[in-house]
């Protein structure tokens, strides 16, 4: 096609259909309505049926915003947005205009004429456009704007004449031909960049600021020059063919390569297509009383109710985000132009009371004239998302309601954890990404092993990210000591993950990509080498580690409006929230926390403190009846010290005991280690000097190897399906009796101290009821006998784990000794899908979810339609035989926000999480609530 005659058969057509419109005859019958003046938002409204959500999807979140404001009388200049409608036929067609579309722009170009008194190709006074695309979503990836379209060269000379400032118009003129040769026809921005450079060298400047208007008239010609070169064709000389061109191309632009991709990766539809927004120019750069900026309603990183924002005096648009001048504080045109600040504030007000949100707006000013050209819904900080919610309902901007619903569960993160600063994380180095399994962000240096990283932190000071493959028991103390932990392997129910959430320490875990070397201590990422001692930065809120100190900020959980809000969650939320807390101090956390009892105390960690370990190792090596229950007499004033505690700090409180669940063999070493410790041991004996270093060495050869028998005497082929939970309390009764004995001696002792307390003892891994009449002989007798050498009672419950599907679907028989539920979701979800979380999450259920097999990590979220089908089917069958029975939730799926919506929908009594989700799942649960 030739520019050439192309241009004829516009100009032509544009005539004609002038022609027409003079004669009274309209557009072809039939077509659609495929632009909107700014001003017929009303129209587009009444064809949706007043859904402004459909008004968005019409005319794209700008056109929309456009035409609202200039319903609301703000100043906007005249313009009109071709649909989405049109871009789709567009498209559907094999890129060629649907009927009816091209008559319909003209018209609105005639419409925009009349109401500005500027005229498209007229010399003398000519109308300027700009073309922006506005899809529904904001999408990074859509076509750029094009501004100044309009001019050729009888256009500039009859402006210049007009403006008398012929450098303002060339300045226009170039900017239209390297907009349009780059956005349009692909010409690589580049080139013409480098024609400014050349001409501010040869004119001796530093800024564009300097140059001249016979400098900008030569770089336009040369800006043409390339334009032809590039393209094969003249630089289009008619407006007409300028718009159509523009508008094609944002059409286009909508099944690019980058916008796809976006889309893909942000889960937005493909078929929705892009508006096309044409919009009279307005001028910033006509001199020093013309400006150019963005501005927010609010202070996006703070929430202060404060207008914030850049601006340029005599410029346009593009500049103040190409940074290539430094922009100055919008409060600084407070001095130098009072009045259209004053409007500006006004506006801004207005706009917010009409969004009900903070408000990201563009504006323009053209000598002394405010023009606004955008506003959106602001992006913004957590922290400014809290506060702004809060101070929007104490200005009766907002319901309460409104303001829970619009923060999102995990923001509040952003109170609990120290965060990697956004801006310091836009210019790192990425290196690789695991599963953000414990969120918050740690900057330290490597550490290989436990020993190291609790040295360097304790003795020397040092930050510490401690680095294993995975980690396990005797690591705890280098975790502790750690600013976070960064794992190769392990899922989200790892060692590391549950040691870090429990701790809050931030984790990434299950870096496929990490290479460690544990014996060069260094580890590679591709062909990166890092090693020990060398800085890392890590993400646990998005499972992300970096090179090197990015630079953190604080958390405030007593951040007055995080707890005014969430404060308005617990209003709304029917669902209580608990926490799984094994030690004191987390229970004194999660209360601080909002925690309305203790969901889970699980004993067996009590079990693996390290002065405890030896006397629960010799408990399980006894050899004969009174030997262990001389171990087991030494647990017990350490357990009742525990719970003590426990109760003390849950004063008033529910808090459910889970009696011993893992199975034995876990509280020795394991099998391997111990086989390659003796084999050690053994070659070392040749190199001892003394008869007592031999024997100190037979000794420890002799207690390896009972260990090791049994050990081997403990194994089980499928641990995981064995002597564990309730089987394991009903072989070892006498451990069961300690436990319990242990319960109530605690309970009696704070009830003279004036606490009260309600215990809730728990069995775990029930499967059969009859597993829990055995238990509950075993308990009251023992439970009798405390109260009654202590002499007082103590009222307490007595119930079980639903862990198991057998249990979920028998659940009316085991309500009819159990006073209350627990899902263990873990579990239930291991059992339920025959799969091993910890095997699984690491192996298979990556490619599962990789291929869509699986959407989402079961493990993570509760899958509703199985696991879930479980727990409502247990739920009613439970309520059955005894209609108050208290259920809970103790899995790790407690604290996250998709599950306590399933929970809440199936009538739970409350969730229990660990203590630093606690905040995240009272507004989950208002949100469920309030859904
Ligand atoms: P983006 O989505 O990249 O912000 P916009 O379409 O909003 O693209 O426009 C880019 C810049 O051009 C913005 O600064 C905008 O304010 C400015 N702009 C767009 N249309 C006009 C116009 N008609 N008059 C003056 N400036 C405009
Ligand atoms: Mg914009
Ligand atoms: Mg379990």
């Amino acid at each position: 096609m030739s520019t050439l005659s192309n241009t004829a058969v516009l100009q032509e057509l544009a005539e004609a259909v002038r022609e027409t419109k003079h004669n009274g005859h309209g557009q072809p019958a039939n077509a659609p309505k495929y632009v909107y003046l700014f001003s017929e938002v009303e129209q587009a409204e009444e064809l949706v049926n007043g859904s402004w959500d459909s008004v968005r999807g019409l005319l794209g979140g700008k056109g929309a915003n456009l035409g609202d404001m200039t319903r609301l009388g703000v100043p906007v200049p005249p313009g009109f947005t071709v649909t989405t409608e049109a871009c789709n036929a567009y498209l559907a067609a094999g890129e060629t205009f649907p009927a009816g579309l091209f008559e319909q722009l003209l018209d609105a170009v005639g419409e925009i004429e009349a109401q500005t008194g500027k005229k498209f190709a007229d010399p003398s006074n000519p109308l300027l456009v700009s073309c922006r695309s506005g899809a529904k979503f904001s999408m990074p990836g859509m076509m750029d704007t094009i501004l100044n379209i309009g001019l050729n060269d009888e256009v500039v000379v009859g402006m210049i004449e007009r403006t008398g400032d012929a450098r303002f118009v060339y300045d226009l003129y170039r900017r239209l031909v390297q907009m349009f040769g780059s956005v349009v026809m692909n010409v690589p921005d580049e080139v013409f960049e480098a024609v400014i450079t050349t001409q501010r060298k040869q004119a001796g400047v530093a800024t564009d600021a300097e140059l001249s208007a016979s400098d900008w008239q030569m770089v336009t010609q040369k800006f043409k020059d390339i334009y032809r070169t590039f393209t094969g064709h003249e630089f289009p000389t008619t407006p007409y063919e300028q718009l159509k061109l523009a508008t094609e191309a944002v059409f286009k632009s909508w099944n690019g390569r980058r916008a796809r991709d976006y889309r893909n990766a942000a889960g937005i539809r493909h078929d929705l297509g892009t508006a096309v927004n044409i919009q009279t120019m307005v001028f910033g750069n006509m001199g020093d009383n013309s400006a150019t900026g963005v501005a927010m309603s609010r202070n996006a990183s703070t929430g202060e109710p404060e207008i914030e924002g850049d601006f340029l005096f005599n410029a346009q648009g593009e500049d103040v985000v190409a940074g290539i001048r430094l922009t100055q504080p919008v409060e600084d045109l407070q001095q130098s132009m009072p009045d259209v600040y004053a409007e500006f504030e006004e506006i801004a007000h207005k706009l917010e009371v009409h969004y009900r949100n903070m408000q990201d707006m563009e504006f323009t000013i053209e000598q002394g004239k405010l023009w606004l050209l955008q506003t959106r819904d602001g992006k913004r900080t957590a922290q400014a998302e809290v506060r702004i919610a809060v101070d929007m309902v104490e200005e009766g901007m907002i319901t309460k309601a409104e303001a829970v619903k619009r923060v999102k569960p995990e923001q509040v993160d952003f109170f609990l954890h120290p965060q990697l600063d956004v801006m310091a994380v836009k210019s790192a180095q990425r290196i690789a990404k695991g599963l953000n399994v414990s969120p918050g962000a740690a900057v330290g240096q490597v550490a290989f092993d436990a020993d190291t990283a609790e040295m360097w932190a304790k003795e020397q000071g040092r930050k510490v990210i401690m680095v294993r493959p995975e980690t396990k028991p005797d690591d705890v103390h280098g975790m502790l000591a750690a600013e976070g932990i960064l794992t190769s392997r392990g899922g989200r129910t790892s060692h590391a993950a549950l040691v870090a959430r429990q701790f809050g320490k931030p984790a990434v875990v299950g870096v496929g990509e990490l290479e460690i070397d544990l014996e060069s201590r260094l580890m590679t990422v591709g062909d990166m080498v890092i090693k020990e001692g060398d800085y890392l930065s890590l993400d646990g809120t998005h499972g992300t580690v970096y090179m090197g100190q990015i630079a953190t900020v604080v958390p405030d959980f007593n951040n007055p409006y995080m707890l005014k809000l969430l404060g308005w969650a617990d209003e709304f939320r029917t669902l209580g929230v608990w926490a799984n807390a094994d030690y004191p101090q987390d229970a004194a956390r999660a209360r601080e926390y909002g925690a309305e009892g203790i969901g889970l105390c699980r004993t067996e960690h009590m079990f693996f403190e390290t002065h405890r370990l030896p006397i629960v190792q010799k408990m399980i090596m006894a050899k004969y009846p009174n030997e262990r229950t001389q171990a087991i007499n030494d647990l017990l004033p350490m357990q009742r010290g525990d719970f003590a505690a426990l109760f003390r700090v849950m004063n008033g409180r529910s808090v459910i005991i889970r009696l011993i669940d893992p199975p034995l063999h876990e509280f020795l070493p394991s099998h391997d280690d111990l086989v390659r410790e003796l084999d050690d041991l053994k070659v070392q004996l040749q190199h001892f000097h003394t008869i007592k270093e031999i024997d100190v060495a037979l000794a420890e050869i002799r207690q390896k190897q009972d260990y090791l028998e049994r050990v081997v005497a403990l194994r089980e082929a499928n641990p995981m399906l064995g002597t564990r939970g309730v089987r394991l309390g009903i072989l070892l009764s006498e451990l069961t009796r300690m436990q319990v004995r242990a319960i109530f001696e605690a309970a009696i002792e704070v009830t003279r101290e004036g606490v009260i307390v309600k215990p809730e003892i728990m069995i775990p891994l029930t499967a059969h009821v009859n597993e829990l009449h055995v238990q509950q002989t075993t308990l009251e007798a023992e439970a009798k006998l405390v109260m009654e050498e202590q002499n007082m009672t103590v009222p307490y419950k007595f119930g079980t784990m639903i862990e198991i599907p057998r249990a979920a679907l028998t659940a009316d028989e085991i309500a009819e000794v159990a006073q209350f539920f627990s899902f263990g979701t873990n579990d239930l979800t291991q059992t339920t899908f025959g799969i091993s979380r910890d095997d699984a999450e690491s192996g298979f259920l990556v490619e599962y979810q990789q291929r869509g097999i699986l959407t989402e990590n079961p493990f993570a979220t509760i899958d509703a339609k199985g696991v879930g089908k479980l727990m409502g089917i247990a739920t009613e069958l439970g309520r059955q035989t005894r209609p108050d029975l208290e259920i809970g939730i103790c899995g790790e799926h407690g604290g996250d926000p998709k599950s306590i919506a399933l929970c809440h929908k199936l009538g739970l009594n409350y969730v229990s999480c660990s203590p630093f989700r606690i905040p995240i799942a009272r507004l989950a649960a208002a949100h469920a609530a309030l859904a």
